[in-house]
């Protein structure tokens, strides 16, 4: 059910023993709320435990406590009277899920975020789940001291592509400026977010060598198999390197993390890829989304490449002659309702 954003801080205040959580595969923004609401509340003295499952990608350990967030055990239970769950519905919390069957309370900014599970608050026009965070913190007249404010300063950049992306808003640039003036230095934060080794770099230009083009250049893909992901620390920022195409109009990157379970991320320049990432299972924002493709690299591409075309035919984007233009996967073979 959708809730105010009054409504959530009461539902906080009145709760005491709270597991607060975020998605699998996190990301600054997932990381960076959790963190910022584990120090608030508890300077509240309130418990407050933070799981997320999943590994912390090192380069998030610019935020205080990152080392705090603990990853699931089997079987392991955690006593709250509140779970919160952070950046994403309840669907995607892995195995966090099991820990307790204490009430939800979602706090997210994704559009296809229905609230079909426990209280929802939900603002798709903020740029971050951490500007909402900041909000949910006024409303409370929490303190934000600096160590709060880098964590919500590292989501709001993280997610906005350092205040790059159409998601930039007036109120963004005020939130962050305001996160500024409670001691984040943005050149620190910068400079340990980037920060790669000599190794990465070159698994970096390992992935490059996978790119592909298809439908003529519009899709731009590019893939991970397990032998390249063993040797990865995180994905994270590889999108980033092919979404720049100039002819494409939808960036791909397929991780295949484990035998048949393929990791989707997708970048487009207006191309709602939240509605292709949905029929497939998952979503997102409309120029940002993902899912998780359950099949073989080989097979998972096969969908993905077919899914988007068909999205992009039905929605104008590309003619029927562009499939003409095709790379590595046979596409005649495939059923094309509007061809
Ligand atoms: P990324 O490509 O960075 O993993 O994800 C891009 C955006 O899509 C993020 O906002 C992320 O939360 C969302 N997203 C990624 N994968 C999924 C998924 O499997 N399900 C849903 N609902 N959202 C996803
Ligand atoms: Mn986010």
């Amino acid at each position: 059910m959708k809730i105010t954003l009054p409504v959530a801080a009461s539902k906080i205040r009145t709760a005491n023993n709270i597991l607060v959580t975020a998605h699998v595969n996190p990301d600054g923004d997932a990381i960076g709320s959790v963190l910022a609401v584990l120090q608030v509340l508890r300077s509240m003295g309130k418990d407050v435990a933070a799981y997320i499952d999943d590994k912390i990608p090192k380069n998030f350990s610019v935020m205080p406590y990152a080392e705090e967030i603990r990853q699931p055990r089997e079987d392991e239970k955690f006593d709250a009277d509140l779970m919160l769950v952070l950046d994403t519905a309840p669907d995607r919390i892995g195995a966090v899920k099991n820990l307790t069957d204490a009430p939800i309370l979602n706090i997210d900014h994704h559009i296809t975020n229905k609230g079909d599970e426990g209280d929802l608050y939900v603002d798709a026009d903020a740029a971050a789940t951490c500007e909402i965070i900041f909000q949910l913190f006024k409303e409370m007249h929490a303190e934000i001291t600096t160590n709060v404010a880098v964590c919500l300063y590292t989501g709001l950049a993280t997610d906005t592509g350092f205040f790059n992306y159409s998601n930039t808003k007036p109120a963004t640039l005020r939130t962050a400026a305001e996160l500024v003036e409670a001691g984040v230095q943005p050149n620190l934060i910068s400079e340990q977010l980037e920060k790669r080794t000599f190794q990465e770099i070159q698994i970096m230009s390992a992935a490059l060598q996978t790119t592909k083009l298809f439908y003529g250049g519009k899709v731009v893909g590019m893939f991970i198999d397990r032998e390249l992901y063993s040797q990865v620390e995180t994905t994270e920022g590889l999108i980033d390197l092919i979404r720049v195409i100039d002819s494409a109009d939808v960036a791909f990157l397929i991780t295949e993390k484990e035998q048949k379970v393929c990791r989707v991320s997708m970048r487009s320049k207006g191309v709602e890829v939240s509605s292709i990432a949905k029929r497939l299972g998952g979503g997102g924002h409309v120029r940002a989304a993902g899912c998780t493709i359950y099949e073989s690299m080989d097979v998972a591409k096969t969908i993905l490449i077919r899914t988007i075309g068909e999205f992009m035919i039905e929605n104008g984007y590309l003619r029927p002659a562009d499939f003409e233009n095709r790379d590595e996967v046979d596409l005649a073979a495939m059923n094309f309702e509007n061809e």
